[in-house]
């Protein structure tokens, strides 16, 4: 009989698990409580982890056309010395493409394979499921499923807010993933397909809430923008009035020990934010995502059944993406150093690391092996 699965959420990591869902012959209905996909002004790094777990669901050539192949760059200070500069290693690629580019190739290959989505159904308690043999919680950083799993994990504050925008394309658009460190302060570019991905990112004491298209999101982020160098104001100055976006940085502090629950008695799964949100500062948050979707792929097809499954699931996922957790926010902490000591330790440190070993050594740790590979 065909096994029937519930995914709520259709973000990057409910499309991507639904997608893995339906190749290995489950019906998939998605549920999502928002009237279309998200409009946010976002620029995604899909770095090599990320293709590699693509590759395995069947979605890395249609991702790298619609992106722009690119590499790690730079790492400047504000005022413009360079920390690291880029080289032509081979390592550190990068596909940058827009997040709604990303979702409607997800949407589409969901579409084919017959995954069913409803849209504006808000997914409460399980009431509000249809009868199904799994349930997959994709509904992000304040996931409803995972309150149903373990309701004391709750998301936190990181202390940083980032503002970001897409820019029209300009000379000053670098070839590579440029950024720059400052006093509490981080800031990039990404480059995109006829465009740029900007952001800054810096410590706010304020905590206020997010702001998507509002003036005093652009004015910040064009005071914030002037303590950098040039390129960044000018990247600014080119976004479309009234998309700037002003974003609190929340992450999940603790770690589920994990990913799956049979409590409710439906077997349960967590993906993407709802598992392991994370600060973008290495950007792995959709990374990890497709992740999950791979390993989910892998282990549909290898272990018929529910318990062996999920064990084997946590077993591929929480330790690795809690590590990227961790990871992220020491990242955080370190680029946006707010004591000047220890930001020139800081930049002298990436002034000494030679760049190749950072490029060779950040693919080392973002590297990604399928669970069917041979170890
Ligand atoms: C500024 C910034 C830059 C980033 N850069 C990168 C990057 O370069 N590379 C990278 O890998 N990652 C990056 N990330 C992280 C990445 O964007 C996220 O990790 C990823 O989008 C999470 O996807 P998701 O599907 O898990 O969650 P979401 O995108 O939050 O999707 C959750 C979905 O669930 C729906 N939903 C929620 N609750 C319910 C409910 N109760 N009922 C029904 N539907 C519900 C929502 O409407 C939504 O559609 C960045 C994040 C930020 C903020």
């Amino acid at each position: 009989m065909t096994q029937r699965a519930t995914v709520v959420g259709a973000g990057i990591a409910g499309l991507t698990s639904a997608i893995a869902l339906a190749e290995s012959g489950y019906e998939a209905v998605v549920l999502d409580r928002a009237a279309g996909p998200s409009d946010a002004p976002l620029g995604l790094a899909i770095t090599g982890n990320g293709l590699e777990a693509l590759a395995a669901i069947g979605l890395r050539g249609e991702v790298e056309r619609a992106g722009v192949t690119t590499r790690m760059g730079s790492i400047l200070t504000d005022a413009g010395t360079t920390l690291m500069a880029k080289t032509q290693t081979g390592a550190g690629y990068i596909v940058g493409i827009r997040e709604g580019t990303l979702l409607r190739i997800l949407a589409e290959r969901a579409d084919d394979l017959g995954v069913e989505t409803r849209r504006e159904t808000l997914v409460r308690s399980d009431a509000d499921l249809p009868e199904t043999d799994l349930v997959v919680g994709a509904d992000g950083l304040r996931s409803t499923v995972r309150r149903w799993i373990k309701p004391r994990v709750q998301p936190d504050y990181s202390g940083a807010a980032c503002w970001f925008g897409i820019s029209d394309a300009l000379e000053s658009t670098p070839e590579f993933v440029t950024s720059w460190v400052g006093r509490g302060t981080e800031a990039g570019i990404l480059p995109l397909d006829n465009g740029a991905f900007w952001y800054i990112s810096a410590i706010d004491r304020q905590r206020g809430p997010s702001t998507a298209g509002d003036d005093a999101a652009a004015a910040e982020a064009a005071q914030l923008g002037a303590l950098f160098e040039a390129p960044l104001s000018a990247h600014i100055s080119a976004t479309t009035s009234g998309t700037v976006t002003r974003q609190p940085l929340f992450y999940l502090p603790t770690g589920l020990p994990r990913f799956t629950s049979t409590r409710t008695g439906m077997p349960t799964l967590l993906v993407g934010d709802a598992a392991h949100a994370m600060v973008p500062s290495l950007v792995q948050g959709a990374n990890q995502t497709f992740e999950d979707a791979a390993v989910l792929r892998v282990l549909l097809r290898d272990e018929p059944d529910t318990e062996t499954l999920f064990a084997r699931f946590n077993e591929e996922r929480v330790q690795r993406a809690q590590r990227m957790q961790v990871r992220s926010w020491r990242a955080i902490r370190w680029m946006q150093a707010t004591h000047p000591v220890t930001g020139a330790i800081r930049n002298a440190v990436l002034k000494l690391t030679p760049t190749m070993a950072a490029e060779i050594l950040t693919d080392w740790h973002g590297r990604w092996v399928s669970p069917d590979a041979p170890r």
